[in-house]
């Protein structure tokens, strides 16, 4: 059956939700394979949980090589596993790294791309939401096969419904690398880790509390924290909030942040500019508290709170303590 390459994303020993994601929707498309980058004994941990999700191969790219350098030997890799294959597609994470890859691939097989993907039919028709959110696209690659990078939290991954017994999962096949110079322009001189906090990832979280400019302070995010961490979600501002130096701009949503599409979004003292939304509307549902009933937020909010958010949010937070 017609392969499908999903280039996983993963991190300290475990499959990002985004590449599951992508499993999940390889499936409509033919037979997901995985392909795994990283240094030596990175692939062993993954199989099982890729296995789960469908993939019937994982390409093993272990090599000292990914983890010293940066996406280019990743692409060079690719492009001749692509041309080795012909897989009928190329699914990467719409991520930092998954869309220089992908870029980087294309130029190298001379094939359209297609970012930031919200879903995909079997014929390769790829959706996409752009101009902040206002406009939804169907598109196509014309040239080449249908190489996209998928946003993450756009669809629910759920596993195979029959998994393999344990015993015959994937089967790994491991990558022949060789790259030239022109892979090695750019090294990794220092790889600081920041400390992995209790809280989700940002755009991986199924539940986010965002706070905006109406927070007042850094201090005051304490609730928003507080709130988050009741929830078991990520923090996330706004960038008026970022600006005003109330949060580190990491956890910008928005147009010029992160793009979030969690089951749950809670807007507090957000006015709901277009640039906020632009990051966030795609959430399965929202809430949003703001003292102004006409905040733009209200016209998006599934649930709206027209009150001052420092009673709403600590009554909100009882409530949830006493179940
Ligand atoms: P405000 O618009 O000031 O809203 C604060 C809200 O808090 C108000 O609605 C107020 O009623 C409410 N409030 C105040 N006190 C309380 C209280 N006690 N209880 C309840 N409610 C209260 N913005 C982003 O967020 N992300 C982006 O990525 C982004 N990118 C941008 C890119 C460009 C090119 C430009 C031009 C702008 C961008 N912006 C972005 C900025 C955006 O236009 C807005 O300025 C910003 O989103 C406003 O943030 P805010 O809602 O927190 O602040």
């Amino acid at each position: 059956m017609a392969e499908v390459l999903v280039v996983v994303e993963h991190s300290g020993g475990e499959v990002k939700k985004v590449t599951l994601e992508m499993l999940t929707l390889a499936r409509e498309l033919g037979t997901p394979s995985a392909v795994v980058f990283g240094g030596p004994g990175v692939v062993g941990p993954l199989v099982g949980k890729l296995s789960q999700y469908g993939a019937s191969t994982v390409y093993a790219g272990e090599d000292a090589l990914f983890e010293e350098y940066l996406v280019a030997p990743k692409a060079a890799v690719l492009a001749d596993l692509v041309r080795s294959t012909s897989p009928v597609a190329v699914l990467l994470g719409s991520t930092q790294e998954g869309k220089e890859i992908a870029g980087r691939l294309a130029v190298k097989l001379d094939n359209g791309l297609l970012t930031d993907v919200t879903g995909l039919d079997g014929d390769g028709t790829a959706t996409q939401v752009i101009f902040a959110g206002s406009v939804i696209v169907k598109s196509r690659v014309t040239r080449g096969l249908p190489l996209v990078t998928v946003r993450p939290n756009s669809l629910t991954p759920t596993p195979t419904p029959t998994p393999a017994p344990a015993s015959a999962g994937a089967q790994v096949t491991p990558l022949q690398v060789s790259v030239d110079d022109t892979a090695r322009l750019a090294r990794v001189v220092e790889r600081k880790v920041e400390p992995k906090g209790a809280r989700p990832e940002l755009t991986e979280a199924s539940v986010v509390v965002s706070g905006g400019r109406g927070v007042g302070s850094g201090d005051n995010f304490k609730l928003v924290e507080e709130l988050a961490d009741l929830l078991g979600g990520a923090v996330g501002a706004s960038r008026a909030a970022v600006d005003s130096g109330f949060y580190p701009h990491q956890y910008q949503v928005g147009q010029t942040g992160k793009t979030v599409s969690p089951q749950l979004y809670v807007a507090l003292g957000i006015s709901g500019a277009i640039q906020h939304r632009a990051g966030m509307q795609t959430s399965k549902t929202i809430i949003a508290v703001n003292k102004d009933a006409e905040a733009p937020i209200f016209e998006l909010a599934d649930y709206g709170i027209i009150g001052d958010l420092f009673k709403v949010v600590p009554q909100a937070a009882e409530e949830i303590r006493k179940r």
